[in-house]
């Protein structure tokens, strides 16, 4: 239990911390020097070990989402030990949070708790949040201040590099599995960070992996082989039985037709992206016979939990690359272009 503020006696006395800045949409990040921020009430600050680079980091800084704040520091899949703890870090929210204890800061920063979304326990449906490296400071950085209550003990997990990925390409997806139901025979299209852990939930659930990649993408199917998949494929190829559902995690429209076409009667699609491209009209006898389609948005600290707790258990295992944190922008043009299998990790 902590009532004022604490400081890490350990820790290095750095007064400054480094950051890459997004100050202007579509233009490179930007090395910048701060002094080290002081956690307020109810936060933390964590020095950071890894962060993984997500899509959405891509869309932030391409300026494909609304509503973010500038400049902003990017980066929502973060692994770090506290460092310090504003005052009143303490109560039934945020046990196991002490000055070193490993956490996982996602993009889900902090949510208001009392609107309609809030109050049904849609977390994640917020009208009033806050997303890491979005509107609030993320982990492109050595340093970051997060509401601890968003924080998540990291115990089970030894390798920040490796457990990094899990905090949103690994939480969307399993939340984007629960929307996608129970069926055994699974499509997963576009098979990057969030596809290549969710894979590996399937094989242990016992179920049918069928993975979906660019034309020619060969080795990303060669991955999803790797990993147990059923079977892989180009995007436009039917699958070689129809499919109980269907997970995007491309963010291309003209996937949803594809995968509509490939699931069965009664079938799911679910757009696990925060963005995509237009979906381009399809007949109406595609979607019929009580086929669905429906996205995923954000995730919850319950989402969180669940997954954190199976993904040791189901042996996950993130392929990675690391780059310095001064080549964070050689990591988001790397994932633009496909040129690394699996998620690019930035070691500050
Ligand atoms: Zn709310
Ligand atoms: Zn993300």
């Amino acid at each position: 239990m902590t009532t004022g503020s604490q400081i890490d006696p350990r820790a290095a006395p750095a007064e400054t911390m480094a950051a890459m800045v997004l100050r202007q949409v579509g233009a490179p990040l930007v090395w910048e020097e701060r002094p080290l921020p002081r956690p307020g009430p109810g936060e933390i600050r964590v020095r950071i070990e890894a962060c993984a680079v997500c899509r959405t980091d891509l869309h932030v800084v391409d300026g494909e989402l609304r509503g973010g704040m500038l400049p902003i520091v990017p980066g929502h899949e973060i692994v770090g030990r506290v460092e310090a703890l504003g005052p009143g870090v303490s109560g039934p929210d945020v046990t196991d949070l002490d000055i070193g204890t490993r956490v996982g800061i996602p993009w889900l920063g902090h949510t208001c708790g009392h609107c309609p979304y809030c109050a049904e326990g849609h977390e994640n449906l917020c009208d009033a949040p806050q997303f890491t490296g979005f509107t609030r400071d993320g982990g492109f950085a050595t340093h970051v201040v997060a509401d601890a209550a968003y924080a998540f003990p990291l115990d089970g997990f030894d390798d920040p590099v490796a457990a990094a990925p899990l905090l949103c390409a690994g939480l969307i997806g399993w939340r984007a599995l629960k929307m996608a139901g129970d069926g055994q025979r699974i499509g997963l299209y576009g098979f990057g960070a969030a596809a290549h852990l969710l894979a590996q939930v399937l094989r242990w659930q016992g179920r049918e992996v069928h993975a979906f990649t660019r034309p020619g993408d060969s080795g990303a199917q060669a991955l999803a082989l790797r990993l147990g998949a059923t079977w892989a494929g180009a995007s436009d190829d039917p699958p070689p039985a129809p499919l109980d559902a269907a997970i995007l995690f491309a963010p291309v429209g003209e996937l949803v037709p594809l995968a509509l076409k490939s699931v069965r009667k009664g079938g799911r699609v679910v757009c696990g992206g925060i963005h995509m491209s237009d979906i381009p009209a399809f007949p109406y006898r595609i979607l019929w016979e009580e086929r669905q389609i429906r996205s995923v948005a954000n995730l919850t600290r319950r989402d969180a939990l669940e997954f954190l707790a199976i993904a040791p258990k189901a042996g996950v295992r993130a392929e990675t690359t690391t780059y310095p944190l001064r080549e964070a922008n050689a990591a988001l043009d790397d994932l633009r272009c496909g040129r690394f299998q699996g998620a690019a990790v930035l070691v500050p």
